[in-house]
């Protein structure tokens, strides 16, 4: 059978609403538990495939520092989809970023779940749902989530998932930031600050933020997100700690680091307080975008 349709794919960017690390083993390890939250930023992909008797991977990007061969994570995606089936085909991606590269927003991440989810689709479903959630986890600890969307709590290394019901709709600026964080760093200087993660309890704020998104309390939400490498990155990261400072300034009812960082997101209670904040962060030099929650 030859396939060739091109299919296009709406890869939404995450935020974390809530994020702690629990515990850290020997190996390094670290267990994470995270509530992560689909937004309606999104990179834009155009998957097409036909069935060859030779498998080719061709991507191409908007972003020239997103590099286009096996190290792109959606490239990794196609080829162990393609393994898995037992299918030989030419593959062709063409990338719209549009979420901030290493920002924290599981860019790569959500471009690899897209992968999966347009070739299965353009395969007939040949890989079943639970194998196609085995392949993500083995690509990366995101990736899983960016399959499901939504909102979930997150578990492990993230890969363990738990949809979670949700009714705030939650209107975002998203601010990207010049500065770079490498993950290893952010996690090195989280084991610095509090050593094996021992003697903490952050139970009663995580359980006031699943009701308050239970329940829709869009300003509960607000006061009980929580993320540990904010202590750790932001003293460190001085435009992104003024972009999270301007939206605090500025109207937003809560304002936090994604990930591990450096992009920051402020919650506005309408999307006029929301467009003025934009107005003030783009006159001190930043590139604030807009996003919904997706629920
Ligand atoms: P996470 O939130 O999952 O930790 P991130 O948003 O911080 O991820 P990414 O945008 O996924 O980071 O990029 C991390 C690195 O991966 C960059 O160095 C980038 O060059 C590389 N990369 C590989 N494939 C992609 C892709 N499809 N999109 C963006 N970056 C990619």
């Amino acid at each position: 059978m030859k396939n060739n349709i091109g299919l296009e794919v709406r890869a939404n960017g995450k935020v974390n609403l809530y994020l702690d690390v629990l515990s850290r083993a020997d190996d390094g390890f670290h267990s994470i538990k995270s509530i992560m939250q689909s937004v309606s930023l999104c990179d834009r992909m155009i998957v097409s495939a036909a069935r060859s008797s030779k498998t080719e991977i061709r991507i191409c990007c908007d972003v020239p520092y997103v590099p286009c061969d096996e190290r792109n994570i959606a490239h990794k995606a196609a080829a162990k989809f393609l393994e898995k089936c037992g299918i030989q085909a030419e593959v062709d991606i063409s990338l719209h970023k549009r979420i901030p590269v290493s920002g924290g927003m599981a860019g790569g991440s959500t471009d690899a779940a897209g992968t999966l989810r347009a070739l299965n689709k353009l395969f007939g479903g040949a890989m079943p749902n639970d194998e196609l959630y085995k392949i993500a986890a083995s690509l990366g600890s995101d990736i899983p989530f960016c399959l499901m969307g939504k909102t979930a709590l997150c578990e492990g290394r993230g890969e363990i998932l738990t949809p979670l019901e949700n009714r705030a709709k939650l209107l975002f600026l998203i601010v990207p930031s010049s500065e770079s964080v490498s993950t290893p760093w952010a996690y090195g200087e989280l084991d610095r600050i509090f050593g094996d993660f021992s003697g903490r309890d952050n139970e009663a704020r995580f359980n006031a933020l699943c009701t308050a998104l239970a329940s829709g309390d869009v300003h509960g939400v607000c006061d009980n997100m929580y993320n540990i490498f904010e202590d750790a990155i932001l003293p460190e990261r001085p435009i992104a700690r003024r972009a999270k400072e301007l939206l605090k300034e500025n109207g937003a009812i809560g304002a936090m680091m994604s990930g591990s960082g450096p992009t920051v997101f402020g919650i506005f209670e309408s999307e006029e307080t929301r467009a003025s904040a934009a107005a003030v962060l783009k006159e001190n030099g930043y590139y604030p975008k807009t996003a919904e929650s997706i629920i």
